[in-house]
């Protein structure tokens, strides 16, 4: 399904333009195992549905998956709760930071979408469904692992424990809900849970093998196996492409025209509707926390496969 592209070529395209840009923007500094990484790193991956792969650069190396792992825990918690999950999240662009507080009073504990950290948190809850979070985050690593085909991918519990540390504004947003009732886990429980998923580490080759399903109506198309049901991805990536990027969505929608979702570590995830999906990794983020040579980059493989979705 890469048609005509030669993919080999063109990445190897890609990483010679963003080249000159490598080490841009500032990486994430809030705990010591993210600001140590090295801020030239850059790879990509891609695996097209009918399982051609193409990569460059870092691809093979693991890097903390953070926000990213917000998709995995939605399409486990679609699956578990249904349409009720949209009684405790909703799924409209937020406009504000990743991290930001200042919505949920208006809208009475419910978070605007399941990508910032307040939805995010109300996802992983609803994933908890009553349990004790080792079995959760057992859960969260083992359907990465599956999706991935690969089981070494887990936590770094450096940055897990690091993650709770420090983790004040997530903590007030937990707290937040929790005296809304749109939490049912003691937020401890609920916050050690995102905190440990948010810490899985990940290559960009195991990142765009896990989220292939995405790009194939929710079957993974190498397997055959259905991981969600059409439904389940059809709004999975709109809700990537419109609020994958925190309050720049629209503008990677505009550069790229593909569902997305971002995370602080300098990963994204990208889906290519009926074609591949595409995991990119650098570690500099741009002023809004997402990566900016993995935005690069992405613009430029869009612009050689002509993938845009628009
Ligand atoms: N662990 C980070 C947080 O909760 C994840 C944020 C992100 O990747 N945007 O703040």
């Amino acid at each position: 399904m890469g048609g005509s592209l030669n993919l080999d070529e063109i990445v190897a395209d890609v990483a010679r333009e963003i080249q000159p840009h490598r080490g841009e923007g500032l990486v994430a500094d809030y705990i010591p195992p993210l600001a140590r990484v090295d801020p030239r790193r850059f790879g990509m991956a891609i695996i097209t549905c009918d399982g051609q792969v193409a990569e460059t650069g870092d691809s093979w190396m693991p890097f903390s998956i953070q926000s990213i792992s917000k998709v995995f825990t939605l399409a486990l918690a679609l699956e578990k709760l249904g349409d009720e999950l949209w009684t405790r999240v909703g799924r409209e662009p937020s406009g504000s930071r990743f991290n930001s507080i200042v919505q949920l009073e208006a809208e009475r504990g419910v978070p605007r979408n399941p990508f910032i950290n307040a939805g995010a948190i109300v996802v992983t809850d609803a994933v908890l469904a009553g349990r004790r979070p080792d079995e959760a985050i057992g859960e969260i690593r083992d359907f990465l692992r599956k999706l991935a085909a690969n089981d070494t991918i887990d936590v770094d519990k450096e940055v897990a424990t690091q993650e709770a540390a420090t983790g004040f504004r997530n903590f007030s947003l937990a707290y937040f809900m929790r005296g809304f009732e749109n939490l049912k886990a003691p937020v401890e429980d609920a916050l050690v849970t995102y905190f440990n998923q948010c810490a899985l580490r990940i290559t960009c080759q195991q990142l765009a093998r896990a989220g292939l399903f995405l790009a194939n109506g929710g079957v993974d198309p190498i397997t055959g196996e259905r991981i969600v049901s059409t439904e389940h991805a059809r709004r999975i990536n709109a809700i990537m492409l419109t609020c994958g990027h925190y309050d720049a969505s629209g503008e990677f929608a505009f550069e790229v025209g593909l569902p997305g979702k971002s995370g602080v570590g300098g990963g994204i995830l990208t889906i290519v509707p009926g074609r591949a999906a595409v995991a990119v990794w650098s570690p500099g983020l741009n002023a809004v926390g997402n990566s900016q040579v993995g935005t690069l980059a992405l613009e430029k493989l869009v612009q050689r496969t002509g993938w845009s979705i628009f």
